[in-house]
């Protein structure tokens, strides 16, 4: 079941109902856990069985948030003619020694990319003008998407324009 609740500067309310829902008792204590761009409410005390039930429903949301993103890139349609970026992570890794690294001014975290320059026969090495790209995205989605035959050049679309993908 899912709340929307509003975050203020004193705090945020968590809905009765909510607690009630998930049987956590009142008065006890409960365990909050930051992770980045989310929280977690565990009861304070949990039995084995409790333990195993909770952390099976994370495991789903995890899965449920991964098939959300496969809808959002939809079914991939005809990738392949203009180069699946499956194809293109492996050569996508491009390395450069530190000290060229500063001496070009590019930032140690900051992702390269490289130009072809068949004329001259030189490649230029800089700084990509994104975060994120498929590189970042963890194996293990990269099968799922694999598998179900969603659209790896969207997932690469979003990773790299970092737009609003869930919520309204
Ligand atoms: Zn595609």
């Amino acid at each position: 079941m899912k709340f929307i609740c509003e975050s203020a500067p004193q705090g945020l309310r968590i809905p009765t109902a909510a607690l009630n829902l998930s049987h956590i008792p009142y008065g006890g204590k409960v365990e909050l856990h930051t992770l980045d761009c989310a929280l977690v409410l565990l009861k304070g005390q949990l039995t084995a069985p409790e333990l195993i039930s909770v952390a099976k429903q994370l495991h789903n949301t995890a899965e449920e948030l991964y098939a959300h993103l496969a809808k959002v890139c939809g079914p991939c349609e005809g990738c392949e003619e203009s180069g699946c970026p499956y194809d293109a992570l492996e050569e996508e890794s491009i390395d450069l020694p530190g000290y060229l690294r500063q001496e070009a001014g590019i930032p140690e975290d900051a992702k390269l990319c490289a130009k072809v320059h068949e004329a001259s026969g030189s490649v230029i090495i800089s700084a990509a003008g994104y975060r994120h790209d498929l590189r970042d995205v963890p194996l293990e989605l990269l099968d799922i998407f694999g598998d179900a035959g969603s659209c790896l050049g969207e997932l690469e679309e979003h990773m790299i324009l970092e737009d609003i993908i869930y919520g309204s």
